[in-house]
């Protein structure tokens, strides 16, 4: 696949504390970890600012108002977990805007795969609040521009941070153009995503909410992202498929408790690979979302750039765990109704 990316030094320029996890070597290491293993692979998609009417698409005039009012004072507080400098709100348009461009390159064929490695990361803010170290929701911003400008229907996003994407879910909990997937951990912040939350009205049944075990092996994570979204890609034949890529559910992960390793996020790459033959072809998107572990961060990425720019390899037989096939079942159960996962 031709594999485009985002990244600019201007991300690193929103600063929050010294001691904050959400920190701008989160990045140095990716950029790193690029130069050194990925140098003239990858096709750079330059980063411009969103346009104020693409933002105002998800976020309310008056919080737009209150961000860029951020510029005026060295630091913010725009949450107790999400503190800002004067250049923030730059960084956070300019995060959008590489989405956005992303989204461009991608319907113009310019490259069939697209990573933007950006932050603030942003599937934790809503219309008008910021919370969780996000600011604009990065995603949602894209996704809705992909709706928009190019008329898109069906967009699949995956969201595989240990902390529920409740931006991304409610922004989009009553509409049917985006199903939304998320693999969390319901025992923590903020802790929504209950399993039984499928949407409502037009979009009722095109959100899949499956909290996960501490315990979960990397086999039981490929297995049971196997088993949801090969019927699901097959049901709702998606023209995109965007991935809100946080990576604080690898084990060596400050924030996220559990134990899987950057195997699962190159594994679910190839088994997206495997089943993206269909008429659609949908191009990939990711954009990086947590992990604070540097080199659990870089590793992770590299699996999935290594997938993605490299051929198809076969799925390796999975043995997934008793627990991982009884939420398989569980998840299907509760969507069957609905037609999409069956
Ligand atoms: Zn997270």
């Amino acid at each position: 696949m031709k594999v485009g990316i985002a990244r600019d030094e201007r991300f690193l320029e929103h600063k929050t504390g010294h001691y904050h996890p959400e920190h701008p070597k989160r990045l140095d290491a990716i950029y790193r970890m690029l130069d050194q293993h990925f140098k003239d692979r990858l096709i750079l998609v330059p980063s411009s600012p969103a346009t104020l009417e693409q933002i105002e698409r998800i976020h309310s005039p008056s919080y737009i108002k209150r961000i860029l009012k951020t510029a005026e004072q060295r630091i913010t507080s725009l949450a107790p977990d999400t503190p800002i400098s004067a250049e923030s709100y730059y960084a956070a348009w300019l995060a959008a805007g590489a989405c956005v461009n992303g989204i461009d390159s991608l319907m113009a064929n310019t490259c069939d795969a697209f990573f933007a490695f950006v932050r603030p990361p942003g599937h934790h803010a809503l219309p008008d609040k910021a919370s969780g170290f996000c600011i604009f929701n990065n995603v949602a911003i894209a996704a809705q521009y992909a709706i928009d400008r190019y008329a898109i229907e069906r967009i699949l996003v995956i969201d595989w941070d240990i902390h529920h994407g409740n931006g991304i879910h409610d922004i989009f909990y009553d509409n049917p153009k985006v199903l939304y997937v998320s693999t969390h951990d319901l025992m923590m912040y903020p802790y929504t995503g209950e399993i039984d939350q499928t949407g409502k009205d037009e979009g009722d049944g095109y959100t899949v909410n499956i909290p996960i075990l501490r315990e979960f092996t990397d086999n039981d994570m490929i297995y049971l992202y196997q088993e949801i979204l090969r019927p699901l890609i097959a049901g709702y034949r998606p023209q995109l498929i965007m991935v809100a890529a946080g990576f604080d559910a690898h084990a060596n992960d400050p924030i996220g408790r559990s134990r899987l390793t950057e195997a699962t996020y190159g594994g679910v790459t190839r088994l997206l690979k495997h089943l993206r033959s269909l008429p659609e072809n949908p191009p990939f998107f990711y954009t990086l979302e947590g992990g604070y572990d540097q080199r659990a961060l870089a590793e992770s990425i590299k699996t999935i750039l290594t997938e993605l720019t490299g051929g198809l390899s076969p799925m390796p037989p999975l043995s997934p765990g008793p627990a991982a096939t009884d939420l398989v079942a569980q998840v299907k159960k509760i969507h069957l109704p609905y037609g999409i996962l069956s």
